[in-house]
């Protein structure tokens, strides 16, 4: 069973200090400045100190490598153990080496005043000096997955000590493909440990990993901030699927000034648009999970200089992605989890800018539409008079919206859902540094 934490604004904000950590993990905290637990880390560190697991819903930037690091490290820390050969008390899967080094610093910026040892081990370098230091014994193993595996199966890594499993970033170890791995790593861990998995969205493939690796987990979701929101102005087009192609066009055509990112579902479309748009005379780049880390920053390098005005990406591969100067956010198809659309929409108006969202939605996608109305729960307003836009009566879309019906509110897998532009974000922490999460600072 998945337990909701109640988020409602507490009566005081929480301090670091409130919380229930040593105190050498509180000076290295006072060291870095860090005074009010951001939203992720008040409503996760008292629950994972008393053992809890957990489904942390929320992107890199929100603070989540603190929320799972600083209780590991206390609970280590409260329970020496001495260090065995090859054997992890607490392993943390990370999808990227880029992640898994920054979650490494973490480790070392909040540890720096115990005795715990960390070892980021990834592929792509040489694997021996990681065998040897393995072999040497460290308390917290930070991995991605395919290096892992090589360890495991030299026999170079044992999981059989493993108090604290972490999977962290789950929906994008599955569009990189790791999926198969990771639940081979999980399937190998011993059945007495704490799980916490973090993950973005919650496609099936995850929701099923979820449930096969925590018990009785608590569940957080941090969702962008509502003022971003609310400084963006949404519109939807109703557009025939053979006509999306003339309403991209149009639409960068009409926006000269910014940079224009283009949301898609499938891999196979962004590389598809990025040829059409060539062929329209609008030098577009395309990033998702099959291209290459290499190709993928030289895109991303292409659009933050702005010799490429246009990205093409999908969800997964745009995460991370914090470009100043996005003005024109354009959603190509709409995505199938409804939350997707306020982390889309959100990469715009950023730093206060204003920004413009405007999304496709096609005759087979009102449900989508639908969907993602009730998790933000407004109306996003219709875009008539253009050639390629299609007048939808109102009984159409709700004729074509119905055979999904069911998911009042609180989105498709029981998220919460997005706040009124309105209402007061979570803690009350408008203009903290972390806002209600979601948005990335890589
Ligand atoms: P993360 O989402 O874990 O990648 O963290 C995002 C950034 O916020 C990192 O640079 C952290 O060092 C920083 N950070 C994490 N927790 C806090 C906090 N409570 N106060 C200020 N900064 C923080």
């Amino acid at each position: 069973m998945i337990t909701v934490t109640d988020d409602t604004t507490p009566a005081t904000t929480p301090r670091f200090s409130d919380l229930a950590l040593g105190e050498p993990l509180q000076r290295a905290l006072q060291e870095k400045n860090y005074t009010i637990p951001s939203p992720i880390q008040a409503q996760t560190i008292p629950h994972l100190l008393e053992g809890r697991d957990l489904i942390g819903i929320a992107q890199t930037g929100t603070g989540k490598t603190a929320a799972f690091a600083l209780p590991i490290l206390h609970r280590f820390a409260a329970h020496p153990r001495r260090l065995s050969p090859k054997r992890p008390r607490a392993l943390i899967l990370a999808p990227t080496r880029e992640l898994a080094i920054q979650i490494g610093q973490s480790f070392a910026a909040y540890g720096k005043h115990l005795k715990l040892s960390h070892l980021t081990v990834f592929g792509g370098v040489n694997i021996n000096p990681q065998i040897h230091a393995l072999q040497r014994g460290i308390d917290i193993l930070i991995a991605t997955p395919g290096r892992l595996m090589d360890l495991a199966s030299q026999r170079c890594v044992s999981f059989e000590d493993v108090e604290v499993f972490v999977l962290d970033e789950a929906d994008r170890m599955l569009d990189m493909g790791f999926i198969n791995d990771v639940r081979k790593i999980v399937s190998r861990l011993p059945s007495q440990r704490q799980s916490l998995l973090f993950s973005a969205t919650m496609p099936p493939a995850i929701q099923e990993l979820a449930a096969s690796m925590v018990r009785n987990p608590q569940r957080v979701e941090v969702t962008p901030a509502a003022t971003t929101v609310e400084r963006i102005e949404q519109q939807v087009c109703h557009v025939e699927h053979g006509q999306k192609r003339a309403a991209l066009a149009h639409f960068i055509h009409a926006h000269p000034e910014g940079l224009v990112l283009v949301f898609v579902r499938m891999k196979h479309m962004a590389n598809k648009l990025v040829e059409q748009l060539g062929k329209d005379g609008i030098r577009a780049e395309a990033i998702h999970g099959n291209k290459s880390q290499a190709a993928r920053q030289r895109a991303l390098e292409n659009f933050r200089t702005g010799r490429s005005r246009v990205l093409v990406a999908t969800d997964i591969a745009a995460r991370g992605i914090d470009v100043k100067g996005i003005s024109l956010v354009l959603q190509h198809d709409l995505p199938e989890e409804p939350e997707s659309y306020v982390h889309r929409i959100g990469r715009t108006a950023r730093a206060g800018k204003e920004g413009k969202a405007i999304a496709f939605c096609g005759p087979d996608e009102r449900h989508l539409l639908r969907d993602v109305q009730r998790t933000i729960r407004q109306t996003v307003p219709v875009l008539e008079g253009l050639p390629f836009c299609s007048v939808v009566s109102a009984e159409t879309l709700e004729r074509d919206s119905s055979p999904r019906s069911g998911s009042q509110g609180g989105g498709r897998f029981g998220f919460r859902p997005a706040r009124r532009g309105n209402q007061p974000p979570a803690h009350g922490r408008s203009g903290s540094r972390f806002g209600r999460g979601g948005i990335d600072r890589r």
